[in-house]
């Protein structure tokens, strides 16, 4: 067996067959799409930040093709008495790791394996323990073993704190009483990559600890309208019918609980009907006050804080749309922060003129909304009557579809925007858009702030206010669809 390296050791844990996969069909792997690479990267990031914490260590640079000479040169950098080491590089049994930090104490080696995330995971503590087995593997006498990971109680105020901003947390006991896990895991993995393909179906194990990047290749015998897509069903329940060779809507027995929404979502599928109670939706009208505002924000997290006062992870509102509707006449206003600047302060203000007149304003999915508002009121007290002003008057434009007073089986279930507006205005799509979705926007607003090319910026500015206009449009289109059907 050739060698395996920490993260095929990690794949092989969730899954064998995954292994397997990516060590002979490696083409059938989905690629990681953009928001999966602006994962990667903030992780790149904040690793290198995190070395701030051990300064003036060495760094070995990785390069596929130049393993084993990174071997050696830890080897010799430990060896002419180096205290600090970046992607320490070591082979022991055919497994190849890099220590994020190998750092000497005064007790021994230290292991710090870096996370972007903002707390310990379970997986964490194999990924760590498979570094003490190699490295203890190369005679290393190692004191700690533990994990560096984004501190979100952290507010930045001036300069960063690096100390403040990451929470180290000691999990040698545990990586010590995890080495005959990792050992007969070892074994288990080369004794399969030796043999032909292992029979594995699908299972939790497709999404957990990390969604696999084969589900494309092994799930695609499931159809495309399945027991899989039945709106807040449990992936347990989900599993439970597939095992029982149940994939299709149409053959889920009659004794299988269901909530009355998934019934009915069922129901509408099997029956090719839509469920409409105008009277429901009447009342949710009703209360609508002219002018109406359609509002929408955008917000964006950082790992590492760029602004006075913000936390790792913030939401931050950095953008918004909003549609007026008074009588036949539709006007438009919308904001969006400068790179590098803190939004908030002027997204406050602005809100709070471009709202004034409205009586009603409407928002998909209040819970945001109001949480975003609320924390402005905090920031900036002078502003908290106005934008209390606002919470006041926002309404849910989910209800309605929430009850299942307005449900077509295009929604398969949902009452999500992104599934509500194609099944009641088809014609209104964003495709053509380059930015397509919030995950997108907030990554594209988090490029922004480092960004010096004028056009580049220009360019994403002009996306980011094309799409989220198209939130609010697409609110003003749902509501006139609400108002033909009563
Ligand atoms: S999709 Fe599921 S079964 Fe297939 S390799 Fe991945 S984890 Fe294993």
């Amino acid at each position: 067996m050739s060698r395996l390296s920490k993260s095929q050791f990690m794949r092989g844990l969730q899954c064998h067959k995954s292994l397997w996969l990516y060590r002979n069909k490696y083409d059938l792997r989905t690629h990681p799409n953009e928001a999966q690479e602006a994962i990667f990267d903030i992780g790149t990031d904040v690793g290198i930040l995190a070395q701030q914490l051990f300064p003036e260590g060495n760094e070995i640079i990785y390069s596929s093709d130049k393993v084993e000479e990174n071997i050696a040169k830890t080897k010799q950098l430990i060896e002419s008495g180096t205290k600090t080491i970046y992607e320490a590089t070591f082979i022991h049994d055919n497994i190849l790791v890099m220590v994020d930090i190998l750092h000497k104490g005064k007790d021994g080696w230290e292991i710090y394996e870096v996370k972007s995330s903002s707390a310990e995971k379970p997986a964490y503590k194999n990924d760590i323990s498979v570094q003490y087995f190699v490295l203890q593997g190369n005679g290393l006498d190692i004191s700690v073993a533990a994990l560096v990971h984004i501190n979100t109680e952290y507010e930045r105020r001036g300069e960063l704190d690096i100390k403040q901003l990451f929470t180290i947390k000691d999990l040698t006991d545990s990586v010590i009483e995890n080495q005959p896990f990792v050992k007969e895991q070892l074994l288990l993995q080369k004794e399969m990559l030796d043999k032909s393909e292992p029979q594995i179906d699908i299972g939790l194990h497709c999404l957990k600890p990390y969604p696999c990047d084969f589900t494309e290749h092994c799930w695609k015998h499931i159809p495309n309208y399945s027991v899989f897509d039945i709106n807040n069903l449990t992936w347990k329940k989900r599993f439970e019918l597939y095992q029982k060779g149940i994939l299709k809507l149409k053959d889920i027995p009659s004794d299988f609980h269901l909530s009355d929404n998934q019934q009915l979502q069922v129901d509408c599928e099997l029956n090719m009907k839509d469920f409409i109670n105008p009277d429901g939706i009447k009342k949710f009208l009703e209360q609508l006050e002219e002018p109406i505002g359609l509002i929408d924000f955008e917000t964006f997290q950082q790992a590492i804080p760029s602004f006075e006062g913000q936390k790792p992870y913030q939401q931050i509102p950095s953008q918004y749309s909003l549609h007026i509707l008074n009588g036949d006449k539709l006007d438009h206003f919308e904001f969006l922060g400068e790179p590098g600047k803190d939004p908030r302060e002027e997204l406050a203000n602005r809100m709070i003129e471009d709202t004034k007149s409205c009586k009603t304003i409407l928002v998909y999915n209040i819970g945001f909304e109001k949480t975003v508002i609320k924390k402005l009121a905090l920031l900036f007290p002078d502003k908290a009557e106005h934008l209390h002003s606002i919470i006041d008057r926002l309404v849910d434009m989910i209800i309605p579809f929430r009850s299942k007073d307005y449900y077509t089986k295009e929604m398969r279930g949902s009452y999500s925007i992104k599934l509500v507006l194609p099944a009641l205005v088809p014609e209104l799509s964003y495709d053509s858009l380059d930015i397509g979705d919030g995950g997108a926007a907030m990554d594209a607003y988090s490029r922004l702030q480092t960004m010096t090319n004028l056009e580049d910026i220009e360019k994403i500015k002009s996306d980011l206010l094309k799409y989220c206009e198209l939130d609010t449009y697409a609110m003003v289109k749902i509501l006139e669809k609400m108002k033909e059907v009563v």
